[in-house]
Parts: structure tokens; sequence; C-alpha cells
């Protein structure tokens, strides 16, 4: 049977789950636990429906997609992204270092950052990034007179705070807002770093960004976002006779976490954003710009899904009489963080044998020695798992390993490709040498 989202593609459950046609005990037993197990074609297919979707909606006038690399990036991945013809957004000397290693071209990699370094914009403009997308008025300074010192004229972008701030399942607008990101419009600094940055010979200032949040499932944010980037573009027309050629709209999309929810898909979001920019592009007698965007989570996020080994069960009773049982697999807060950080929900599954065993209520908590190690606070699960039983939790592609820290000297997961039955290591796991070597 194939399991629907938020499970990835290619996954079913026959008496045990398999992914791309591998069984899970299968994975487990070869690579161990815990475990990023990635669907290599659904990953493809989900930075594909992008790619078209914006030449769909966009037509001559589509940027580029740029994978933001944050929610997961490995040198696979980054593969996989050229293999696609997709661009990086990259928003630090490592990730830089990571697409260079494997030969990404530079022109398609967008290098983001509120506090980047000088030796990073060097390397950046010394490698020949497609774009620097600049976020303060001491950036412009920087990036300017490096790239004078390169002798290069380099082609950035401005990120701008459009005043719609975007939360998870709502939306806000406010007139100026305080977070650490961007140049707000509403505050006047947009029209001052517009004119800061043409000021410089050695910056060729393309077009603005605005990314507005993560994990948004209303078409109104960015659709509000959009147009008041427009109406910044619509000013630059006016006040120079000249348009700038670019717009860069940023990520955001939301996926299903539990079932029952749903995700965005990419041609009715992208299709919404096009009609806003097209009225508003002609409301202001402004040609479309090259729209770009920036998903994250919505590639990677719904391919993978973490194997955990079942350690030890426990029952405790609550207040009025009930009990819950806390069943504690091998992971927990360093390979998966959002729970703890953002109150994240997932839901998991009993993946190495079917039970017919009546539900109990459950919470899946860590191994580290903090009480929030927790990766789901509720969950029903068949009462009679035990200690070497595999739980499977879906939708962990994005911002799951890339946030995986050591806490506790965990060493971090390996990430598994798995395709055709086939399963290979594309991030080993990390050792208990690879820690202690770094120690003097
Ligand atoms: C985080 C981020 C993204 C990607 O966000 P998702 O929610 O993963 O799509 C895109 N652009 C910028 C500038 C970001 O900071």
């Amino acid at each position: 049977m194939k399991l629907s989202e938020p499970y990835s593609a290619n996954t079913s459950f026959d008496g045990e789950l398999s992914i791309a046609g591998i069984t899970a005990s299968g994975l487990a037993a070869e690579f161990g636990t815990p475990l990023f197990v990635i669907d290599e074609d659904d990953f493809f297919n989900r930075a594909l429906a992008w790619k078209q979707a914006l030449t769909e909606e966009f037509g001559t006038e589509a940027g580029t997609v740029y994978y933001a690399g944050k929610a997961f990036l490995n040198k696979e991945v980054v593969r996989w992204i050229n293999a696609v013809g997709i661009g990086l957004d990259a928003c630090s000397g490592g990730e830089l270092a990571v697409a260079s290693s494997v030969d990404f071209p530079a022109d398609r990699i967008e290098l983001h950052g509120n506090n980047k370094s000088e030796v990073e914009i060097e390397n950046a403009i010394k490698a020949g990034v497609g774009t620097i997308v600049m976020d303060s008025f001491h950036e412009i300074e920087r990036v300017a007179r490096i790239a004078a010192e390169q002798k290069k004229i380099q082609k950035v972008f401005l990120r701008i705070t459009s005043g719609v701030e975007a939360h998870t399942h709502e939306f806000i607008s406010t007139a100026h807002e305080d977070q650490k990101f961007g140049f707000s419009i509403a505050s006047g600094a947009a029209w001052k770093a517009i004119e800061a940055t043409i000021a410089h010979p050695s910056l060729n200032l393309a077009g603005i960004h605005s990314h507005i949040g993560s994990q948004i499932f209303i078409n109104d944010g960015f659709e509000a976002a959009a147009a008041r980037l427009i109406e910044l573009l619509a000013k630059y027309h006016e006040h120079f006779d000249m348009q700038l050629p670019e717009l860069d709209l940023g990520g955001g999309y939301g996926i299903a976490y539990l079932p029952g929810e749903s995700a965005l898909v990419p041609r009715e979001v992208l299709g919404a954003i096009a009609t806003v920019v097209k009225r508003e592009c002609a409301k202001f007698g402004l040609r479309v710009p090259k729209i770009s965007i920036e998903p994250g989570r919505h590639i990677v996020g719904p391919t993978t899904t973490t194997l955990y080994e079942v350690g030890t069960t426990k029952s405790v009773e609550l207040d009025g009489g009930d009990s819950r049982r806390y069943i504690s697999i091998d992971g927990g807060m360093s390979d998966n963080i959002r729970p703890s950080l953002y109150g994240a929900r997932y839901t998991a599954l009993l993946a190495n044998r079917l039970s017919d065993s009546a539900t109990v209520d459950s919470r899946i908590v860590g191994k580290h020695c903090e009480t929030g190690d927790i990766v789901i606070r509720e969950i029903d699960l068949p009462g009679d798992i035990k200690p070497g039983d595999l739980l499977a939790v879906p939708a962990t592609g994005a911002y799951g390993r890339s946030m995986a820290s050591n806490y506790n000297h965990i060493p971090r997961p390996a990430v598994v490709a798995v395709k055709d039955g086939v399963a290979r290591l594309i991030t080993r796991r990390e050792s208990i040498s690879d820690l202690l070597s770094l120690d003097i």
C-alpha cells in the first residue's frame, strides 16, 4: 500500500515500511539508526516541478529557482540540483564550499546572509557568484569595496522588508517590523539602500528581493509582498526612467507534516503570484521583471524519512489516573530540533512490522538530557511497541539534518539516498573519533 503525504512519494507499507523499494529493517541493518532516508526521485521531481511551474507561469520572464540550501545541503544534493538545472541559494562560506567542491556553476548561486564576513564576500566574488543579496548599509560598502579590489562589477540584489510579516498559518501586515533582515520600505531604508548601491560603479543593482517567512500556506502573504515590491520598482522607474530587471520573491512554501494536512502546489501558488505581479506591473506601466524564487522546505522536506530504533518504553501515571507511554528512541533533539525550537509537529509509524495491538497514548522522546527533548508530544501508537522496533518519522528533510547538533556528544546521523531499490550513503554518520578530533 502506497502511503500518501506526509510520506515521501515512493513510500509504501506492506507489513513493513519501504522507501523506493527498500525496507526499513534493511536500511537500519545496513546503515544503522538514527538514519535520514532521502527519496532521490521525489527530490528530483519536486525541484523540477518548481522549475516547470515558474516557466509555465512567467514564460520568458521566468528567472531562476534557487534551492535554499540551508534546508539541507550536501555534495550529492548539489549535484541533483545541477542536474535539474536550477540555482542554489547559499548563505555562508560553508554552503558555498559545498557547491564549489562539486563544481556547481557559480553564476547560478545567490549569496544571502545578514552578516557575511569579509572572507565570505571575497571568496564569493572570486568564485564568480551570480548574485549577492545585500542586507545592510555596511554590507553595501563592503561588497562594493571588495568587488572594486578584484576589479569586478558584482551583480547584487537588495533584500527588502515589505512590511508583510508571515507566520505559519496567518500573515499580519505591519507598517514596520522588528526583525534583523533587510531594508524596510516603510522607514525609507529601502530607498536609501537603492541610492547607496547605485552610487558604486563596482555594483550592478539588478533587482530586489523579499522573503516573508517559512511554512506559509496562504497565498495572500506572497501576493501582498510582491505588490509592495513592485510599488518600489515603480518608484525606481519613475525616478530614474529605467527599470530594475529582476524581482526575487523568496521561499517559504508550506508542506504537510501530519496526515490530513495539505501542501502548497507550485502551479497554484505561482499562478496566484503571477496574476498579482502582472496586474501590478500593468498598473504602473512596468514590464514584468524576471521573477525568481527560493523554495527550500517544499523541495526537500517531504522527500526524507527519519528511522529510529526504540530503546526503552515506560508508562507514566498522569493526574486523573490516566497514563502515558514514553517511547525513547536513539536520536532526538540533536537530529530534529524543530519540535523543541518551534513546537513543530510530526507523525510517526511503527516501521518494521504490522501490529494489531490496541493503540495507546504515547510520547516519542529522544535520548538527550533535557525534558524538552520530545520528537512527538502526543500520538496513538500500538501498545506492543518494544525495544528493537523501528519508528519512521516522515517529512524530516528540511531543517532536520541541517540543524543537527552534537549535543551530549551524540554523532550526527548518516543520510542515505534511495532510488529504484538501491540505497547509497550520501553523508556518512559522524563518529566519536570525528568529535574527539576537534579537541586539543
Ligand atoms: C530560509 C530561506 C528560504 C527558504 O525557506 P523555505 O521555507 O525553506 O522555503 C528562502 N530564502 C531565504 C532568504 C531564506 O532565508
